[in-house]
């Protein structure tokens, strides 16, 4: 295949584009995922919250594609959040809706810290990684003082932090202090969840002219060469495909400066120490 791999701080390895289900009902997942895995995708991105995971596995299942081929992804919801127990049940549960005998990646979805039982739950996820039935562990919307509390306090430093991220909301002390410390980032809502007019802003329109692409193919394009992980989501075919035709130009300096010129703390969701 012709997505490129980024080297996780455990040994491990992810796809470095994927496709994600956010926001996918239920009932239409299975035709959906089926439609991403036969246009080359092979890197999932669920969550327990999603309501999703069955039609995620199903889609798998009847795929016939090896389970070493894929790459999945799924999340702690925030009132699974505690002890050993809570979050290894919680995991089960959702292994068993996606009907695969191992994650490739598990993320606690929020930091909650309202709940402050965070470094409990990673203190869970270090524990669930040494029986094998996840590969990497993660967290998901943790900033730079949730990320220093980890740290501090355990043992495993999170293979990703899975964060918003797009032109119009970059979290640069976020990143920054991710790549520090080898935590890899993934950017969810890379094209802004269609909640800002990025794709007519010129910066990128100019640059899908000059390259012949669209404008959500250039800021896919922006996150692969800033090194990002990245799963967009579509529920139409031939979105998944254009998402997916990324690998046959590149952006310049210019141009890719001028769309990280766009920044403008412009999140599409709540702040993440206010999320419960
Ligand atoms: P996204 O930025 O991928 O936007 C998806 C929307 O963009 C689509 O619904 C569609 O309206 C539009 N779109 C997609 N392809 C397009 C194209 N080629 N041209 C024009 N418009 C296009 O937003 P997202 O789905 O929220 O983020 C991607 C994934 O990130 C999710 O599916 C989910 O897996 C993950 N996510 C994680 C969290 C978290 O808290 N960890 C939160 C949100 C999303």
């Amino acid at each position: 295949s012709t997505v490129p791999r980024v080297q996780l701080n455990d040994g491990h390895s992810i796809p470095q584009l994927g496709f994600g289900v956010f926001k996918v009902d239920p009932d239409e997942t299975r035709r959906i995922v089926t439609d991403a895995l036969e246009v080359g995708y092979r890197h999932l991105d669920t969550a327990r919250i999603y309501g999703n995971e069955e039609g995620v596995g199903r889609a798998i299942a009847e795929s016939g594609i090896p389970r070493e081929e894929l790459y999945v992804t799924t999340k702690l919801w925030n009132d699974d959040q505690g002890d050993y127990d809570s979050v290894a049940g919680a995991f089960d549960r959702s292994l068993e809706r996606l009907g695969l005998e191992y994650v490739d990646l598990y993320l606690i979805h929020w930091p909650s810290p309202t709940r402050d039982r965070y470094v409990e739950t990673w203190k869970a996820f270090e524990r669930l990684r040494e029986t094998g039935r996840v590969r990497s562990i993660g967290v998901s919307n943790f900033l730079p003082h949730h990320l220093e509390r980890l740290l501090a306090e355990t043992d495993v430093v999170p293979a990703v932090d899975q964060i918003e991220l797009h032109p119009y909301h970059q979290q640069p002390d976020t990143a920054a202090f991710a790549a520090e410390h080898g935590i890899a980032i993934e950017a969810w809502g890379p094209l802004g969840q269609g909640k800002y007019p990025l794709l007519e802003l010129p910066e990128i329109t100019a640059a899908a002219a000059a390259h012949g692409k669209t404008p959500a193919q250039v800021v896919i394009r922006w996150h692969l060469q800033r090194g990002h992980i990245l799963f967009p989501k579509s529920n139409r075919r031939a979105r998944m495909a254009e998402n997916f035709d990324v690998f046959d130009f590149a952006l310049d300096e210019a141009e890719m400066a001028a769309i990280t010129g766009l920044e403008r703390e412009g999140r599409v969701s709540a702040h993440p120490d206010e999320v419960d």
